[in-house]
């Protein structure tokens, strides 16, 4: 008998009928002999549709009272499929019931909309587990110390799911989901995209941040400080499947690396539009520039991701870098108000129909010409890069937006990940 955490994503909690599926499959868990806590998500679409809800009524703003009050509202949609879910495993005789963030309590900071969980207290479900309870916990969301609700970023039931686990020492977490496994790339984006039957720690955390959505990077990073044995599974494979077939199915985030000794050096290649591209045009080339101009930047909470200076000419240069979609006219605004009229400079510009591509492989470490392979895939399909930027593990190009998929497509093909054609 283990200890066992499952967590069902959006599309898996998607309707009545795939919650049900949900609870056939939980039973047939804990039937086996297993004590099982599951977290779902909210069902597919009604986080966005409460976001769109706040949105008709006032403009979006950053204000902690108006961040506030779209926690509460967004955390909603977990405590219905809990519920729900909590129902349909009564229903089929399995003693179940759920908790709110709030309620176990999980303690998270007050960063409304984005908040760190800092503890979690396993006592209440640790008792229902001793009674054979089903423990079903919201995802998505916790509560800071003045008792506000908080949430934990799009994604974040992953990240809730991996920290009780990580809390209560669980065997395994199992992250349930519409696809069945972590690929070389979004299967949806490459038709042709493998399957991993592992991938290690170092580069799913990679692939993450670097933008596959598959798991929020937050819940890797949890599973990588605390060892959670963590896999991604389908919830649409047949419930009553033999389950030591389903516990083996997937694919396992490894902390051992050398099993991926034989492997390709590129891993799998990851994309994300969520970012957009600021230059400072015609600054006075001198000392503390990029702490003018980044440092106001960060002294506003605005992230940053890549950077790059242009040498100087003449005196002046420009400064790029790219800040998140969301906060792109903020940071225009800022640099305009504040900055350029201290440094000097001429002008500020955005773009925001740029992307990021990235390859990830461990294998990058030991073999050398792997980033000009990647550039001349993407010269060949005559695809302009704007950025560049490397890690040990990994190399990012920022090119303009319309060319994304053919990037992806090009490169999946260059390293050698297509699946061989049947
Ligand atoms: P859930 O609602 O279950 O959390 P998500 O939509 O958050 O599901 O994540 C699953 C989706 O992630 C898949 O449907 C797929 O389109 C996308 N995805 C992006 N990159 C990858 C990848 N490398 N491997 C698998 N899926 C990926
Ligand atoms: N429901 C939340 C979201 O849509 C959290 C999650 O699904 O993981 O972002
Ligand atoms: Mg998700």
């Amino acid at each position: 008998m283990a200890l066992i955490v499952h967590k069902y994503g959006g599309t898996s909690m998607g309707s009545t009928e795939r919650i049900r599926n949900v609870a056939k499959r939980v039973a047939k868990w804990m039937r086996a002999g297993h004590q099982l806590v599951v977290v779902p998500s909210a069902m597919s679409g009604e986080t966005n549709r409460l976001l769109g809800l706040a949105k008709d009524l006032a403009p979006a703003k950053t204000t902690d009272a108006y961040l506030r009050e779209l926690d509460m509202l967004a955390s909603t949609g977990e405590q219905a499929s809990s519920a729900l879910l909590a129902i349909a495993l009564q229903a089929e005789g399995v003693p179940s019931v759920s908790y709110a963030g709030w309620q176990v309590p999980i303690k998270t900071n007050s960063a409304y909309t984005k908040a760190r969980i800092e503890s979690i207290d396993d006592a209440r479900i640790r008792a229902d587990l001793a009674a054979g309870k089903v423990v079903i916990v919201t995802g998505f969301q916790g509560v800071d110390d003045a008792g506000n609700i908080t949430t934990l970023g799009r994604g974040g039931s992953d990240t809730s799911a991996v920290a009780v686990a990580a809390a209560m020492k669980a065997a395994e977490c199992l992250i349930y989901t519409d696809v069945d496994g972590v690929y070389t790339t979004d299967p949806r984006v490459v038709p042709e995209a493998r399957r991993l039957h592992t991938v290690s720690f170092e580069e799913m955390l990679e692939m993450a941040s670097m933008g596959s959505k598959v798991l929020q990077i937050r819940s890797v990073e949890f599973a990588g400080k605390y060892q959670v044995p963590l896999r991604v599974l389908s919830s649409f494979t047949p419930w009553d499947m033999d389950l030591t077939e389903e516990a083996a199915s997937g694919t396992l985030i490894t902390f051992e690396e050398d099993e991926k000794m034989e492997q390709a050096v590129v891993s799998g290649i990851s994309f994300n539009r969520d970012e957009s591209k600021i230059s400072v045009l015609g600054v006075p080339d001198k000392p503390g520039i990029a702490y003018q101009i980044l440092g106001a930047v960060a002294d506003a909470n605005i992230e940053v991701d890549i950077i790059i200076q242009n040498v100087s000419k003449g005196g002046t240069t420009d400064f790029s870098f790219t800040v998140n979609r969301n906060d792109h006219a903020r940071t225009i605004d800022l640099l305009k108000e504040q900055v350029l009229p201290k440094l000097g400079a001429q002008e500020v510009v955005g773009d925001t129909k740029i992307c990021k591509v990235s390859i990830v492989g461990i294998g990058m470490r030991s073999h050398v010409g792997i980033a000009s392979k990647m550039f001349k895939a993407l010269s060949e399909e005559g695809i302009n890069i704007q950025m560049i930027s490397t890690s040990e593990i990994k190399t990012s190009v920022v090119i303009d937006e319309k060319y994304m998929e053919l990037a992806v497509r090009a490169l999946h093909k260059a390293f050698d990940l297509d699946q061989p054609k049947a």
